[in-house]
């Protein structure tokens, strides 16, 4: 008999809550293996966010709900305060909701092919979010960021565009992207999502470890401290770069983008 697999000691406490639904029926016939899945997830939201041998936040539990909603899917953080045992420490559970109705309406909107894509890629953003430092007792609410409710918030919150810009930018590098991102010129760093985390990404690779830093002390002082330059200063150098590599030689038709349709 082959040896059980040694449990990860990184990894929090899965569990998972199904409502009956077509949306809930298709999650798991696309992923069987459940606990396997929110388990890889949580492995590539750790490599790409975090540098081997960091410390990590204490999330000891993440438990996954897959109901219907109207939106897409967010997740709430709470801290779990021992003060029995001081010396123990606090520790973090966290609660990913995903909406069944948006996963059944992803054959008709991405074909069948892609709805594998697109839920692993909600799985990594939302695990991001677990793992994001500041997380303990804040609520992000990805689909409706206009309306996102503040509760229970007890210290300030980070500027909404390192929380969404870090969980798509962890998302592109973990392989998953949204079928319609697009990287390309134009918007606004205070945009957030894919349009912030191709940003990210692109100062990461001239500044090795830079999203780690600004995971752990998330404003914008973080990125002069790394970079030397204002956060303002490295975006136009961003848009000024792809401006140039998105020129098309006349004659050439530019092959078509998807419409950026974040849910
Ligand atoms: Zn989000």
């Amino acid at each position: 008999m082959p040896p059980l697999p040694i449990p990860d000691p990184a990894l929090p406490a899965f569990s998972l809550t199904f409502e009956e639904s077509r949306g809930t029926i298709l999650f798991m016939k696309t992923f069987p293996l459940a606990f396997e899945t929110l388990a890889e997830a949580c492995s590539l939201v750790l490599k790409h966010l975090y540098p081997a041998a960091s410390p990590l936040p204490s999330i000891t539990a993440v438990s996954l709900h897959v109901r219907p909603f109207e939106g897409v899917a967010h997740t709430a953080a709470h801290i779990v305060r021992r003060a029995e045992d001081p010396m123990e420490g606090n520790h973090i559970t966290a609660e990913i909701h995903f909406s069944s109705e948006y996963i059944a309406s992803l054959p008709k909107r991405l074909g069948s092919d892609d709805v594998r894509l697109e839920i692993m890629g909600v799985l990594v953003h939302e695990m991001v979010h677990v793992w994001q430092c500041y997380m303990e007792d804040q609520q992000s609410d990805d689909d409706e960021p206009a309306e996102a409710s503040e509760a229970s918030t007890k210290t300030p919150r980070p500027p909404h565009w390192i929380v969404e810009g870090v969980a798509d930018y962890v998302r592109f590098r973990a392989g998953y992207p949204a079928k319609h991102w697009h990287r390309g010129a134009g918007g606004r760093l205070e945009d957030g999502y894919e349009r912030t985390g191709f940003f990210l990404d692109w100062v990461e690779e001239k500044w090795a470890g830079f999203v780690f830093a600004l995971n752990a002390a998330p404003h914008a002082d973080t990125v002069k401290r790394i970079t030397g330059q204002e956060v303002e200063t490295l975006w136009r150098s961003y848009q000024m770069e792809l401006g140039e590599t998105t020129l098309v030689p006349a004659g050439v038709l530019p092959m078509p983008t998807h419409a950026p349709t974040h849910p």
